[in-house]
């Protein structure tokens, strides 16, 4: 179907105080841009999230933390009141071992959105972003761990991830028409593996770099000196540090040339798991014998990103290597193992 094109009416430039709303406050990426936009000098800022303020990664000094559940739309409505922007980037998520076993409460976070975007537009919100996932890309695609990058065409004809994918794909095309048929402000990134400190490195929702960062220092703390590996090792990812996020989602929500065009936010630097563990290995000053469990959770064969179109639009890719990524993170990580073996109080 053709689709009229909208013409973008610029919009004042956001003020110091504008207030700014990021849900998922509590979790890895919303508090991380809670505080680059601190950092970036803006005062009003408004960080919301369903779990108990107690539990959250980080508590930004001068940000507003609320603790609601944005999957009812009451909730919304107040978490949004007054806001000039809105991030969204709550929902109920985790890596493979848990997308591929909560499939529901992955589909369910279609409520979040849903309610967030319909809260956003009827408070006059100017941008609203949504985080997408490279998890939206059609799976056929990705078998293969000699992949070639993904590029935002991908996702149709769609077959994402079961659960979490579909949902990703589904709350796109509610930003895609809040633009088209409503011209409310949309931006939509779909992050590839984003890993980094404060944000979650045991308990079953950590991805593989956080993961095997704990694996190794469990490993060097025991005197075991081996680990498990989840399948064969062979699969491939990328990883985009999150300080390289948090930057490519205030570049792409203030870009006028992409509202309401999804695009990729990932790094192009490809590994396999096996070459992580050797790169964590090796900060860590270590080498552990591997073990591989082949009835874990694997996800796809591959999968990189394509940043084509991002080079092109903003001039700028993810660009932190892993190597200086994973130094930051291992250390993070083996503060609050240190820290939580002391007896102290950490979230992970
Ligand atoms: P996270 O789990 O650390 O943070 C998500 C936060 O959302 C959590 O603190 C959780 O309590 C909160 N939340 C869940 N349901 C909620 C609700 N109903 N109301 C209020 N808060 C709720 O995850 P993250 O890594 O920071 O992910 C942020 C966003 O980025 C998510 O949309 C995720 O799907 C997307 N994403 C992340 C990655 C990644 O590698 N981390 C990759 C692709 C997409």
């Amino acid at each position: 179907m053709e689709q009229k094109k909208r013409l973008v009416e610029k919009d004042a430039p956001l003020k110091k105080d504008d207030l700014i709303v990021i849900t998922g406050g509590g979790g890895f990426i919303g508090g991380n841009l809670a505080l680059h936009f601190t950092k970036k000098g803006f005062t009003n800022i408004r960080a919301v999230d369903k779990k108990p303020i107690y539990e959250w990664y980080q508590h930004v000094p001068g940000v507003q933390n609320l603790c609601l559940d944005v999957s009812l739309e009451n909730n919304c409505r107040r978490a949004v009141e007054g806001a000039a922007e809105v991030y969204n980037l709550a929902a109920d998520m985790g890596g493979m071992g848990f997308i591929e076993r909560f499939r529901v409460e992955c589909l369910r976070s279609i409520l979040i959105n849903t309610n967030m975007i319909e809260s956003a537009y009827r408070a006059g919100v100017r941008r609203y972003f949504y985080s997408s996932s490279a998890c939206a890309y059609n799976t056929q695609l990705q078998q293969d761990p000699k992949v070639r990058a993904l590029k935002e065409s991908d996702a149709y004809p769609a077959m994402a991830e079961r659960g979490y994918g579909w949902e990703k794909l589904v709350s796109e095309m509610f930003c895609q028409e809040y633009w088209a048929e409503r011209g409310m402000k949309t931006a939509i990134a779909r992050f590839h593996n984003v890993y980094g400190p404060n944000g979650t490195w045991d308990g079953g929702r950590e991805k593989a770099p956080a993961a095997l960062c704990r694996k190794v220092i469990e490993a060097i703390d025991t005197g075991k000196k081996e680990i498990t590996i989840w399948g064969d090792g062979e699969r491939t990812r990328s990883f985009m540090y999150i300080a390289d996020c948090v930057k490519g989602i205030d570049m792409i929500t203030h870009c006028d040339d992409l509202i309401a065009t999804p695009i990729n936010l990932g790094s192009s630097e490809l590994v396999s798991i096996n070459e992580l563990l050797s790169k964590i290995e090796k900060i860590a000053g270590v080498k552990l014998v591997r073990k591989h469990d082949l009835s874990a959770p694997l996800g796809v064969g591959g999968r990189n990103s394509d940043n084509t179109f991002i080079k092109k639009v903003l001039k700028w890719e993810p660009n932190t290597t892993l190597n200086q990524g994973l130094a930051e993170t291992y250390a993070w990580i083996q503060q609050q193992y240190e820290k939580r073996k002391a007896g102290k109080r950490v979230v992970d």
